[in-house]
């Protein structure tokens, strides 16, 4: 089986929504049944049998005061009971949905964060380093490189992702190597600290995930790159399949590529989740 653990029902930031408006208010919005079939109907012509909506907890009026970020605080504007609520209409109504969320991991917010998971009967949970402090790893707006340099932002980047798995609160660990995302690969002599950090991360027992979003970016590469997915397999770190396609027709985009890379790497399996629990499966094309 394949599966999608990291979708979006709409792209990020007003502008890009704005353009996609007319799309989702033709069948009832981007909560409505008919915009999540759509996501399954892309996720079954690509032989996926399963998805997980896993929206940028950013976007939820309750975690508003959360981050000193403009464009955060702009973001959240949506109710997350409304949201999970209508995922779980779509599984009741037959549809192969997963509730997900994908929640940034904030230094400092632990208590918020486990009080906000516990309030909603996620399946599965994303833990996401896109803030190094108020400067941001993958918004262009925010960068982080102008004031911090390759050499900073991935080691401070690399410490986050360590204390992000052994936080406990999550299943997953999305897009492991963001930091690359706008064509900065990882300085070299920082090796030795990502082989500890993988290490950190098996001895956890989070998952990370294979996603196909790097092929879209400038960086042009699946996350994590193959040497880093041979290091966790290496570990024993399980491994998820995902997209983070931000529209349907992104849903399991590339998979041949992350497919690929998943056995290329001796990954045999991937993780399914229900109510947070995970079992292995065998990669197999539907
Ligand atoms: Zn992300
Ligand atoms: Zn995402």
């Amino acid at each position: 089986m394949l599966t999608d653990y990291h979708l979006h029902l709409q792209p990020d930031g007003p502008e890009a929504r704005a353009a996609d408006t007319e799309r989702w208010d033709a069948v009832g919005g981007p909560r409505s049944l008919a915009w999540i079939a759509r996501y399954v109907e892309a996720a079954r012509a690509r032989a996926v049998g399963e998805i997980a909506i896993t929206e940028h907890v950013h976007r939820f009026r309750e975690v508003r005061d959360w981050h000193p970020n403009a464009w955060w605080r702009g973001e959240a504007t949506e109710d997350l009971t409304a949201h999970c609520r209508a995922l779980g209409d779509a599984r009741e109504a037959g549809l192969p949905v997963l509730i997900g969320i994908e929640m940034d991991w904030i230094p400092g917010r632990e208590d918020d964060i486990r009080g906000l998971l516990a309030s909603q009967p996620f399946d599965i949970v994303l833990g996401s380093v896109h803030w190094l402090g108020d400067l941001a790893v993958d918004h262009p707006d925010y960068p982080c490189w102008d004031s911090l340099g390759a050499d900073a932002t991935w080691g401070r980047y690399l410490d986050e992702l360590a204390a992000a798995a052994a936080s406990g609160l999550f299943d997953v660990l999305a897009h492991p190597d963001l930091p690359k995302v706008f064509g900065t690969p990882m300085p070299p002599g920082l090796t030795a600290r990502r082989d500890e950090v993988v290490a950190a991360i098996a001895e956890s027992g989070v998952a990370i995930e294979c996603s196909s979003a790097g092929l879209r970016k400038p960086c042009r590469a699946l996350y994590p790159d193959p040497e880093w997915l041979l290091a966790f397999r290496r570990a024993g770190v399980p491994v998820t399949l995902a997209s983070d396609a931000h529209r349907p027709e992104d849903v399991a985009r590339d998979y041949a590529t992350a497919v690929a890379a998943l056995r290329g790497a001796g990954y045999e399996t991937i993780t399914r989740f229900e109510a947070r629990e995970p079992t292995q499966v065998a990669i197999r094309w539907a």
